[in-house]
Order: C-alpha cells, then structure tokens, then sequence
C-alpha cells in the first residue's frame, strides 16, 4: 500500500528520493523507527542526534565526555556543540545528494534558527516537517522496558517485542541493553524538556505550513503509510 501511494508521491506529493525532512515528537514515539524506514526504503540518510551523541559517548571523545551527564539526567546537550555536530553531517557531500531525515534534531528554536541558516547557505529547502504524536501515558509504556541492541539497533520491547533468548538479539545475538535514560525518573524530565523545549519547535514549523501531523498510536507501518502518503 504504501510502495503504491509512493509511486504517485513521486508526480509531485509527499516525500520521495532525496526528500530533507524532519521528525519530531516526543520520546519514545518512534521517530527512530521511522527514519530507519525511510532510510532503508527511499536512501535518505537517517542522521539521529541522540545516536550520534551515544557513539561519542561509547568512543569517549570530549563531546562524548561533554554530552554524557546532560544525557542521563534527561537534560539537553547545550545547543552550540549539538548545532556544530549536525552541521558536520548535513553539509556532507554524501548527505546533500541523498537527502536526509533529521531525528531528535532541531529539538530548540535556537536549533531550528541555525538548521534554516546552514540550509539557506548552501541553497537547500526543507520538504517537510512530520510531528508523530502520541499521549505521555503511552510514551511511558514504550520507553519502561525498552532495549536495544548493541551490534545492530534493533529494538525491543519486555512486553510487546520480547527476544527470544534474554538479553540477545534475534538477528544478530548482539548483546541487548536498556539505555541509561530509560530509567523512570529521567523519562519524566525528558518528556518535561519535550513540552518546554520541544514543542515550540512544532509550533514555529507549524506557523510556516511546512507541519503534517500523523498519529503515533498506530503501527509503525501504518505511521510510515502517513508520513509517505502526505495527509493528515
Ligand atoms: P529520545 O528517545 O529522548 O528522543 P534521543 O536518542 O533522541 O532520545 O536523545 C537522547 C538524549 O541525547 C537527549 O535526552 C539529550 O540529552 C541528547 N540530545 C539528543 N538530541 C539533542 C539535541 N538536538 N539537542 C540537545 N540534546 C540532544
């Protein structure tokens, strides 16, 4: 259904190769999901903010050392050091021809300000700006008792997506872990940095009608098919 809907994406709406686009939405909604989707199905590079900061923290670089502690009180790394490591990525010669989906970045106004400036510089427009929506209650039920393997991403959940042996992926036997900011308290203050934070990003995507909102209660094949078929 949604491979369809693509082919008249490519006449002229929604998203097709190429595309730059934004997720946003609060934690735990699956915008990393998503992108991944759309990294594998349509080649636009899937640049996470949040992952790139935990490779820096793993290869213990300064940033890594920097991000570390605001990362596990759910805080926000301070805009100046995130906005240079995203532009690193997104100025690529690699990133410029494939088109990109941005996760867990712009997550401030200060952010969104520069993204506009860098893309203005080099003479690119955004397509689109996705909002995956989803009440707190089930975020909460999402990110209590998530993992994630440490080989190859992939996630899982104890209830709805346990693995088949504990603590091992089923693709690749990786071993499984929680994330350190998984832990209760730090969800709370993560979704409390979303509303402050975060939302006023949807809002200033939303006043230059770029936003399309989809509903992420639903299957993540049924989010994708939103996102891909362009309605609201
Ligand atoms: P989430 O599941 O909360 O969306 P991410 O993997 O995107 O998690 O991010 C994890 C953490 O990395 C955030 O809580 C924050 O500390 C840091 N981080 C990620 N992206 C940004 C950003 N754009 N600005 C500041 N900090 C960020």
């Amino acid at each position: 259904m949604a491979e369809e809907l693509l082919e008249k994406d490519s006449k002229g709406q929604g998203m097709t190769k190429g595309s730059r686009m934004i997720l946003v939405g609060p934690p735990g909604v699956g915008k990393g999901t998503q992108a991944a989707f759309l990294e594998a199905r349509l080649g636009l590079k899937h640049l996470s903010s949040g992952t790139i900061f935990r490779a820096e923290v793993e290869a213990e670089t300064d940033l890594g050392r920097l991000a570390q502690s605001y990362i596990n009180h759910g805080e926000l790394v301070p805009n100046g050091v995130t906005i240079e490591m995203m532009a690193k990525r997104i100025r690529s010669d690699e990133v410029r021809k494939s088109g990109f989906v941005l996760d867990g970045f712009p997550r401030t106004i200060r952010q969104s300000v520069a993204l506009d400036e860098m893309l203005d510089a080099m003479d690119m427009r955004l397509d689109k700006v996705v909002s995956i929506s989803a009440s707190d209650e089930l975020v909460l039920s999402r990110l209590t008792g998530r993992m994630g393997c440490t080989k190859c991403g992939e996630i899982y959940h104890a209830k709805s997506k346990p693995p088949k042996r504990e603590g091992l992926c089923d693709k690749c036997n990786g071993p499984l872990i929680i994330r350190t900011d998984d832990k209760p308290g730090t969800i709370i203050e993560r979704l409390k940095v979303f509303r402050e934070q975060t939302k006023p990003v949807i809002d200033y995507y939303r006043e230059k009608g770029m936003l399309q909102v989809v509903d992420g209660s639903r299957t993540a094949e049924e989010v994708y098919t939103q996102i891909v078929c362009a309605e609201e």
